[in-house]
């Protein structure tokens, strides 16, 4: 618990700490009048780098290249520019990745 909380503390600063007073007010603010409000940013992002995958399994989208949207590598620019614009109030980044895909790299991209 100590480390969890040192973590936090780490990556405490002031924007991050605003973000989380918008949201928790326009949170215990919708619970008290029923009505929405929404302040803040979000907080959490996932991001998955690349849909790329070299495996074939046959429950994925992936495998089977039946994505709707292009099946690449995230372009590097795009993702540098995200985490630009997302690094003020973020807290928890996850980068998705699963099984082979991270180990595919495509020489255009
Ligand atoms: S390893 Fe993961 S991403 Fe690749 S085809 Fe299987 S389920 Fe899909």
């Amino acid at each position: 618990m100590l480390s969890y909380i040192s973590f936090l503390l780490h990556l405490w600063d002031g924007k991050k700490f605003i973000n989380a007073v918008k949201i928790l007010s326009s949170y215990f603010l919708s619970r008290l009048t029923g009505r929405y409000f929404v302040w803040g940013r979000p907080y959490t992002f996932i991001i998955e780098p690349t849909a790329l995958c070299n495996l074939r399994c046959p429950q994925c989208p992936v495998g089977l290249q039946t994505l709707s949207r292009p099946q690449s590598n995230m372009p590097i620019d795009d993702y540098r520019r995200i985490i630009d614009e997302i690094s003020e109030y973020t807290w928890v980044l996850l980068l998705f990745f699963r099984e082979s895909r991270s180990s595919i790299r495509r020489s255009s991209t």
